[in-house]
């Protein structure tokens, strides 16, 4: 039994084992505070966090505008329900419409809740549509590698197999797209497709951004027939690319767009936002949420939006995005075992050739008291606090380029390469 909080880690090894539902598997480490962008390990060890908890922790940790905007929340209203009117979801409502460019806003309390009310929307938009005389179907067009959540409509337009199969059957009616094909999608496209679903940047499937091309086409699409373009930019948005969505780089506006993951810097959130056109859809009572948009919640984020704003961070996120890009493609230059760089401010990618290779880097780096992680199987994921600063990323580039050279097969004297895998795999 676990009788008190100071437990060691192989304590709560063993209970979760014993205790919890088996969906994670988890890397060692038990943290037990954080300050600025590292976290704290039970021993009093300093990780450098390039991950943020998943690209929540935006604003790092133990940062006075997010613990102060609890503190003074908490003391006057944690939660009304969505019965009565508190003081923060306009002030919320207000700024999320500013930065998206977006009419209406609907708030819960996770990405995969957003991205569920966005499904939902498309869904009774294209009935509302057909009882006006304009006829569209239930049918989604999603990507080929997407990830849009766990829950059953969020899962049923994740392309993963795995997700999707052991519960089978999921939402019906979604159709796999290749990733930016647009001549695939304009033949799955007609007026049985109430919606087109898309990652701006696909980031489980290994930060992967769409063309410009295929957002327009996606664009014309919805537009010819009526039927919403949703973009879900749970990881890319809130000013991680350096501009606060990702679509924004393109100068193409969905009819909806789901934020999530870093919106309250880590009190749970979620935000559904929607043209006035699309909003007609949703009339009271045919969706909601107990917690959604809860003062807290709504508190938090409002603190967390005008501190990247105050701080000027979109800027910043873009000059050090760039930076961290540029050292990791002088690494790629000097090691063949990169195969490919991909950045968008500080959303990176940096594919390997191998999946083993992967993991033992990820188990160096971490190691070396640096944390990240792996997606899509070969691709090194960062998505660092906006907060990190060239140091902090000339730090990872030193650690990554030794733990690559340490895996780099040697050469014989005549120059051929060896075949085999890394060592330590
Ligand atoms: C994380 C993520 C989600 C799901 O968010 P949860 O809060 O885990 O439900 C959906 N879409 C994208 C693009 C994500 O990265």
């Amino acid at each position: 039994m676990i009788s008190n909080l100071e437990s060691s880690l192989k304590d709560l090894q063993t209970a979760e084992a014993k205790l919890l539902v088996q969906t994670y598997e988890r890397n060692p480490l038990l943290f037990v505070s954080g300050e600025g962008v590292y976290l704290r390990d039970e021993d009093g060890n300093d990780y450098l966090d390039l991950l943020s908890g998943i690209g929540v922790c935006a604003l790092g940790y133990n940062h006075p505008v997010i613990t102060n905007a609890i503190a003074e929340q908490s003391q006057k209203l944690l939660h009304t329900s969505n019965l009565f009117f508190h003081q923060g979801t306009a002030e919320l409502a207000m700024r999320l419409t500013e930065i998206t460019g977006l009419d209406r806003v609907f708030l819960c309390n996770s990405g995969t809740e957003a991205w569920e009310a966005a499904l939902k929307l498309a869904r009774a938009h294209a009935g509302l549509l057909s009882s006006e005389g304009k006829p569209l179907g239930t049918k989604f067009l999603a990507l080929e590698h997407s990830f849009h959540g766990r829950t059953m409509g969020s899962v049923a337009t994740t392309h993963k197999l795995k997700y999707r199969e052991p519960f089978a059957p999921v939402m019906p009616d979604v159709e796999f797209v290749p990733f930016d094909d647009v001549s695939a999608l304009k033949a799955a496209f007609s007026n049985d497709v109430c919606a087109i679903a898309i990652e701006t940047i696909q980031g489980e499937g290994g930060i992967n951004p769409v063309s410009q091309e295929f957002l327009a086409a996606a664009r014309a699409l919805c537009d010819s027939t009526g039927a919403l373009l949703l973009l879900d930019e749970i990881q890319s948005g809130m000013g991680r690319t350096g501009k606060w969505c990702a679509y924004q780089h393109y100068g193409i506006q969905p009819d909806v767009t789901t934020l999530a993951k870093p919106l309250a810097g880590g009190i749970p959130i979620g935000a559904m936002l929607c043209t006035e056109e699309a909003a007609r859809a949703f009339t009271p009572g045919m969706h909601g949420t107990t917690f959604g948009g809860n003062p807290l919640a709504c508190a938090v984020a409002i603190a967390v939006i005008d501190e990247i704003k105050h701080s000027m961070l979109l800027d910043r996120n873009a000059s050090t995005g760039e930076y961290f890009v540029s050292r990791l493609r002088d690494l790629q230059a000097r090691h063949s075992l990169i195969v490919d760089v991909r950045g968008f401010g500080l959303m990176i990618g940096v594919e390997l050739d191998s999946d083993i290779l992967a993991k033992a880097i990820l188990a160096g780096m971490m190691n070396q008291g640096i944390l990240l992680n792996r997606t899509h199987e070969t691709v090194l994921r960062f998505l660092p606090p906006f907060l990190i600063t060239r140091d902090h990323v000339d730090q990872a580039i030193g650690a990554l380029d030794e733990l690559l050279a340490i895996h780099t097969p040697a050469k014989p004297s005549d120059g051929r390469v060896l075949a085999g895998e890394p060592i330590n795999g």
